[in-house]
């Protein structure tokens, strides 16, 4: 394969960081592109979204380039290699997503890099939301719960999700895996910034 992962340029002898530094790459990345990369200054996401990760996102979610996961499993795997963690706890996707049959994203990206992982969150259905009293709903913001048996009791635990915009869905997961024992949570997101 000697065409960019992103824009389909023919590569003869450009070779990037992508094709030395990691292994086995199955995917070839062009010096323009690789230039647009935005990396986050933020221990919390990977790269900081702007118009060409857009772009990104739409090649993997919409039009299911499954190299593109490859291409996050290598930058994941760069940025998870120094620290200490115990499990590794993958956003879920919202069931209505699952029920179109869209693949899971982050689950797969965690899959090519090898990275064993835990889906321990489960996110209530609007059928189960719709069951709480208005006043209950108000009280409970918590939309994530945690299927029986998990035990997160003095876990340091990596929460991975794909785009981090307001935070909010990243502190609703922490929060509860905190009230559930966990010792630390750190968050890790592939993209962080405004859609
Ligand atoms: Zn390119």
């Amino acid at each position: 394969m000697n065409n960019c992962l992103f824009c389909g340029e023919y590569l003869v002898i450009e070779v990037t960081w992508a094709t030395f530094l990691w292994r086995a790459p199955s995917f070839i990345i062009c010096s323009n592109c690789e230039e647009q990369l935005v990396y986050s200054k933020s221990p919390d996401a990977i790269y900081f979204h702007n118009e060409f990760m857009n772009d990104v996102i739409h090649q993997y979610k919409f039009q299911q380039d499954l190299r593109v996961a490859h291409f996050f499993a290598a930058s994941i795997r760069k940025a998870i290699k120094k620290r200490k963690y115990d499990v590794v706890i993958p956003i879920p996707m919202h069931p209505k997503k699952e029920i179109e049959r869209t693949f899971a994203h982050v689950e797969t990206v965690l899959k090519f890099a090898n990275i064993p992982f835990q889906t321990v969150l489960q996110k209530d259905t609007e059928e189960q939301q719709s069951k709480k009293s208005k006043k209950e709903r108000e009280q409970v913001a918590q939309f994530f719960s945690l299927i029986s048996g998990a035990s997160m009791r003095g876990k340091k635990i990596i929460l991975i999700d794909d785009v981090m915009t307001t935070g909010k869905t990243m502190s609703l997961a922490r929060q509860l895996l905190m009230d559930a024992g966990a010792e630390k949570v750190e968050i890790l997101t592939f993209i962080s910034g405004q859609m």
